[in-house]
């Protein structure tokens, strides 16, 4: 069954078709969005690349970036990009991230509660 829907990204009137809360004209934005950043990451010279710089560079939110990796877009990348801990300051691969801590801290907010 096909809704009319408002799109959750530029709240455009769309036909949804599935699951899917965002247009066909966002979702394909999306898209090359999500293969423009694996491609730049995969390209890249350095080992690692920072979640900052993808960021600017792309001009993405955390919280936009954080939704595909969720989604798995980024699973090709996860290990070339870092972030800092939040708690501690490491550098780590976002792969081993929860909650923007890393693995460490992240056992050891478990092991306190
Ligand atoms: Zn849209
Ligand atoms: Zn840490």
């Amino acid at each position: 069954m096909a809704n009319a829907a408002n799109c959750k990204k530029c709240g455009a009137l769309f036909l949804q078709t599935s699951k899917r809360d965002i247009c066909d004209k966002c979702f394909e934005e999306q898209n090359k969005l999500v293969s423009d950043i694996n491609t730049y990451v995969l390209t890249a010279p350095a080992e690692t690349v920072p979640l900052e710089e993808i960021l600017t560079r792309f001009n993405l939110k955390v919280d936009e970036f954080e939704a595909l990796f969720l989604a798995g877009k980024f699973v090709k990348v996860a290990q070339k990009v870092t972030m800092k801990c939040a708690k501690c300051g490491n550098i780590v691969p976002i792969a081993g991230k929860t909650n923007q801590l890393c693995s460490n801290c992240a056992k050891k907010l478990q092991n306190e509660i």
